[in-house]
């Protein structure tokens, strides 16, 4: 019970913190609304129950780094906790003889379960400080060749050091708080810490135990009273961001589906993102929302190859800079300095695959894969500045309708392989499915063994298909994760035109970015199919036993999930299942699944020298499929394909890359 003069102190300290707050918090929303387009609120209701289960469940955290992710989590719910245990230890602190939740079973089970929780908390910030201060962990740490802001070097230590210590102090002087209440009033089998704890002050005078409660609930309320007003500058400012993240984010098909750009718009002057306020106003949030974790640096291929690329850093460089233009910027003045001045180097911009496991590990939802690609789109169709390998890859597709820049009939491949029946759609104007081949299986020598493979399969299956051939485009996938989506928009809108002229339904294709584009993409250009991947089909084949297999001894393969068909289009099963179909034993690597690593290839990478890194990606992956003891690295992508043997050729290895449909061609009963 505190006396009348900490009453009037307390109320007079409440009224200068949420003044405090006032100001900074309202800072804070000024620069998110700096940024583009709207914080997303349709689907209100699904949207909140995805951010309480995010908050409560914490499953989005606990799904890697799984002991750390879980004493992560019990400060968490200690945090969430202690907006009740806080509510009513104020009521206390004014009401004479006031018992929270009252003294019968509810009451007794909170006060046990505050002084459990209390005591896991202060453990689980203890072995945090301890780890980042005293181990020295690598995982949190950022390579010299990453641009990060000077301040951040020291300021990220500084920051944790300061929430970190607030936690132990909030909770810490709650609990002794508690041990001085029961020191006075008598042990409480409900809180059996506390009052373990209380059995030390029963030497100490009644005044001096007196004093130290009422010092302890100062330090425990008055604490927080100081903080809030810090709370936007620090990084626990998470806690409440994470969630209005998820809330508030956009609702992608697919993690990597881009927004188009409205050429015909007059008002529109700036493409792609230069600045800081070109960004949506997410992607201004996810610098809020970073909990500095590195999660996204572990998986990114780019910087476990050594390259300048840190997921990371790009978002905490975003928030030392608001942090240091803060005024500035919510004041509507514009920023001084481009992202690429200060957030990412011109290196770290062409080094990112567009793979998206930064996108899918990242705890509290953030997007860094989002701000490259719509900066490079300000590079590529703002100032014309991007690596000058991808001109030819954009002259190919402008000029011959294909990255290679190759002039030439893309139904040779059909025509080079007696054994197959291939029909175009003028042809076959009856098709059930049309096979979209891709400008891969058109120009590509191995890609074209797997068209040809493919078509062997939906042969032998008696499926009445026909393709495109010389009416088929480049689906544009390269040009858009390269910037240049005035040229993807061309792709798209020549390609939806043939589609939709011709009525197409229902397309299978051999290419995962394909796939992703033509499914996920063309619907912002009114195309609207359905889309499959061959895996799928083919595992939709051997259901309806329209495929007979020879009996063959088991080979061993390891598959290598595609990230466009895997984290793009949450497509893990099919092949595996058609590899066991089929008589092979999959092996898997390390990194499979969703939380696969990347070829290399993806984000235009296929179409440039990689940038300077001490590893090159594709090897990388080699190596880790190397170490499974696999006979063959099945692929389900010809970028992933090129890259795999690529890798094979420069290590001189014997294991070797195949696309699964022609290990299943191989398979089948003439
Ligand atoms: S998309 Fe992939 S390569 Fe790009 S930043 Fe994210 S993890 Fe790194
Ligand atoms: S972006 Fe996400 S995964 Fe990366 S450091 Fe920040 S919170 Fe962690």
């Amino acid at each position: 019970m505190l006396s009348l003069i900490e009453k009037i102190l307390f109320i007079a300290a409440v009224v200068l913190s949420l003044y405090l707050s006032w100001k900074s918090f309202s800072t804070l929303i000024k620069v998110i609304y700096r940024g583009q387009s709207k914080l997303h609120l349709d689907n209100l209701s699904s949207r909140i129950v995805q951010a309480l289960s995010v908050l409560i469940i914490q499953k989005t955290v606990l799904k890697t780094r799984f002991v750390i992710s879980f004493l992560h989590s019990l400060i968490a719910w200690a945090f969430l906790l202690y907006f009740l245990v806080n509510l009513g230890d104020v009521l206390t602190g004014y009401i004479h003889n006031f018992h929270f939740l009252g003294t019968g079973i509810v009451g007794n089970i909170y006060r046990l379960f505050v002084d459990i929780f209390s005591v896991l908390a202060l453990i689980s910030m203890s072995f945090f400080l301890i780890r980042r201060f005293i181990w020295g962990t690598e995982r949190l740490k950022i390579r010299d060749n990453v641009l990060l802001n000077e301040k951040a070097k020291s300021g990220m230590r500084k920051d944790s050091l300061i929430v970190g210590f607030f936690i132990l102090l909030h909770i810490g002087f709650r609990f002794i708080g508690e041990s001085f209440t029961l020191c006075l009033i008598g042990a409480d089998l409900w809180q059996p810490l506390a009052s373990g704890l209380s059995i030390l002050w029963l030497p100490l005078p009644e005044s001096a135990v007196v004093f130290m409660q009422h010092l302890s609930w100062w330090l425990a309320i008055g604490l927080i009273l100081a903080f809030i007003p810090y709370f936007p500058s620090s990084k626990h400012i998470h806690l409440m961001m994470g969630p209005l993240n998820f809330l508030t984010r956009p609702n992608r098909i697919a993690p990597a589906v881009l927004e188009p750009i409205d050429f015909e718009n007059d008002e529109i002057e700036q493409f792609g993102v230069a600045m800081l306020e070109h960004l949506d106003k997410n992607q201004i949030l996810d610098a809020y929302v970073c909990i500095m974790c590195n999660r996204c640096q572990d998986v990114c291929p780019a910087y476990t190859t050594g390259k300048e690329l840190s997921p990371s850093a790009l978002e905490i460089n975003k928030r030392y800079f608001i942090n240091e233009n803060r005024q500035k910027l919510a004041a509507g003045k514009e920023s001084e300095f481009c992202l690429l001045d200060y957030a990412l180097s011109r290196s770290a911009l062409w080094a990112c695959t567009s793979c998206a496991a930064c996108v899918e590990v990242c705890p509290v939802g953030n997007e860094p894969m989002f701000d490259i690609l719509n900066i490079r789109r300000d590079r590529v169709l703002m100032e014309s500045e991007f690596p000058k390998e991808l001109q030819t890859a954009f002259n190919g597709m402008e000029r011959n309708q294909n990255p290679w820049n190759i002039n030439e009939d893309r139904l040779q491949w059909a025509k080079e392989d007696d054994g197959i029946t291939v029909k175009t759609v003028e042809e076959n104007p009856d098709y059930e499915i049309l096979y979209w081949v891709g400008c891969a299986g058109a120009f590509d020598q191995k890609g074209q063994k797997t068209a040809q493979s493919f078509a062997k399969i939906l042969n032998k299956a008696n499926i009445n298909f026909a393709v495109l051939g010389n009416q088929e485009n480049c689906t544009g996938d390269s040009a858009r994760r390269a910037g240049n989506e005035y040229l993807f928009a061309m792709m798209a809108e020549a390609n939806v035109e043939t589609l939709n002229k011709l009525k197409v339904k229902k397309i299978v294709t051999t290419c995962p970015h394909c796939l992703h584009t033509l499914k996920n993409e063309y619907p912002q250009f009114g195309g609207n199919y359905e889309v499959i991947h061959y895996t799928e089909y083919i595992y939709e084949l051997i259901k309806q036993n329209k495929l007979s297999i020879k009996k063959e001894n088991q080979i061993k393969v390891t598959f290598h999930d595609p990230c466009y068909l895997g984290r793009q289009n949450n497509i893990y099963n099919a092949p595996r299942e058609d590899l066991k179909s089929f008589g092979f034993k999959n092996i898997e690597m390390d990194r499979n699944r969703n939380n696969s690593f990347c070829c290399g290839a993806g984000g235009g990478q296929m179409w440039k020298e990689e940038e300077n890194g001490n590893e090159v990606i594709r090897q990388n992956r080699f190596k880790e499929a190397q170490a499974t003891g696999a006979e063959i690295i099945a692929t389900a992508c010809p970028f992933c394909m090129t890259m795999m043997s690529d890798a094979s050729n420069e290590l001189e290895s014997d294991l070797q890359a195949k696309d699964i449909a022609e290990l299943i061609a191989d398979r089948l009963i003439d």
